[in-house]
């Protein structure tokens, strides 16, 4: 999310004439674009403020812009840490970027605006994306749920959902410009669509008309919460070509007392019931989550509870956190919170386990033929890299010109983060 709104910033700006330069070194303006969802990204955000300091100490000319969620969650406090800051606006604050800019640079005072945009959500803000060949757009802004350990209610506001028709014109844009897939984005996906009026439509009726768009060739979508996802998105999942057999369905814990704790509305067996629902339906899928250990008041027993959901699932991948305390959430107040070693031992404990299931996942897919859409160079090795419609990346030889098109690759080998392949044809 953080990502497509730095490619907004991007937009907005260089329609007002900015170029991007290659480093902060050879600029006038550094955007620092932040997320406070944990505390590790609040402490990388102040070291590289550090860093910019002392380029500003050389270069007093150059402006110091703070976007995102800590923008948000600390406002004009920043500038009392960094007086060397310049501008400080939140993630609904980016279509008026612009004129904050240019104060910046005609005035001494910095700016500050972190008062969000009501009509953000209507608006249709300009966007240089970093990718050629996938595209994320934004369907709805903000959450309504107050997950006790989160942030994101508070510092992105209300749920608000984009009208339909700018979604399926932006989708259609991107295809003509030869974009080959969208990945639609929101905090709850799965509630898209409360409060349009007139426009009212649920999210399984969205993917129906973006699957209506020609020229696309797949369609994904980010994050899904396991309370809401109905049956007719399923039926989406299992019937609309373009949407891909791929879910990332967050459960956060295995324990019925701790998502009570963490207010996730659903038990492990209503989660269990949706993970079989989806799997009877669509057995091509492939399911990622996210987990959280060391919760507050989470004893071995819950702990033992997510490891032995992780072996039930069999998810083919996770991202696993340690709980992060965040000011204003409501865990802050429970009691029993636990000390960073067990939170540490539990974390690799829970790496270790998925790790061997991913591989073991990963393997299966050895001597298959898959379709990738090839979408840029590998990391290492200088070949190409591309993914399966189940958002396994899967590496193989191939001249650049192969970039944007989509391949039959036979999987030769398989490791926990890729596949590797050759290509058929
Ligand atoms: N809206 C999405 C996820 C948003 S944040 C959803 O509900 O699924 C992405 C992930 O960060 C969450 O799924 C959660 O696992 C993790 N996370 C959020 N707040 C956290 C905290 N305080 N400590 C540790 N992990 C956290
Ligand atoms: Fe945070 Fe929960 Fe909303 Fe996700 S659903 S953004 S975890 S409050």
């Amino acid at each position: 999310m953080n990502e497509h709104d730095s490619e907004r910033m991007t937009g907005v700006l260089r329609d007002r004439g900015c170029v991007p330069v290659s480093g902060a070194a050879d600029a006038d303006m550094v955007i620092l674009n932040t997320c406070s969802i944990r505390e590790k990204a609040e402490q990388k955000f102040y070291s590289e403020l550090g860093r910019l300091k002392q380029l500003k100490m050389e270069r007093p000319g150059m402006k110091i812009a703070v976007a995102g969620c800590i923008a948000q969650q600390e406002g004009k406090d920043i500038l009392a840490r960094a007086p060397y800051v310049d501008i400080v606006f939140g993630p609904s604050d980016v279509s008026r970027l612009p004129l904050m800019v240019e104060s910046a640079f005609s005035q001494r005072s910095p700016v500050v605006d972190t008062s969000g945009d009501p009509e953000y959500h209507r608006r249709r803000i300009p966007t240089v994306r970093a990718d050629k060949v996938k595209a994320w757009v934004s369907i709805m802004y903000g959450c309504d749920n107050f997950c006790t350990y989160c942030v994101v209610p508070y510092l992105r506001g209300r749920e608000r959902s984009r009208p339909p028709k700018d979604i399926v014109d932006e989708v259609r844009e991107l295809a003509r410009q030869g974009y080959r897939e969208v990945s639609l984005l929101g905090q709850n996906v799965n509630s898209y669509g409360k409060g349009l009026g007139e426009e009212d439509t649920d999210f399984a009726a969205l993917l129906g008309m973006v699957n209506g768009v020609p020229d696309l060739e797949r369609i994904r979508f980010v994050t899904s919460h396991p309370r809401d996802l109905s049956d007719s998105l399923i039926y989406a999942v299992r019937d609309l070509p373009k949407v891909c057999e791929s879910l990332h369905l967050p459960v956060q814990s295995g324990s019925d007392d701790i998502l009570r704790l963490m207010n996730r509305k659903y038990t492990r067996a209503d989660y269990l019931e949706k993970v079989r629902m989806l799997r009877d339906a669509v057995p091509e899928i492939t399911l990622t989550t996210d987990i959280i250990v060391g919760f507050p008041e989470e004893k071995a027993q819950d702990f033992e509870a997510t490891m032995q959901l992780l072996e039930v699932v069999r998810f083919d991948g996770i991202f696993a956190f340690k709980y992060s305390k965040r000011p204003g959430t409501a865990a802050l107040k429970l009691r029993g919170h636990l000390p960073e070693d067990i939170k540490e031992e539990r974390l690799m404990k829970v790496l270790a386990l998925q790790r061997d299931i991913t591989i073991q996942k990963n393997k299966a897919y050895v001597g298959r033929h898959m379709d990738v859409l090839i979408d840029g160079k590998s990391k290492k090795g200088g070949k190409l890299s591309g993914r399966t419609r189940g958002n396994k990346v899967v590496n193989v030889a191939g001249p650049d010109s192969l970039i944007g098109s989509l391949v039959t690759a036979r999987v030769t080998a398989a490791g926990v983060n890729s596949l590797s392949g050759e290509i058929c044809e």
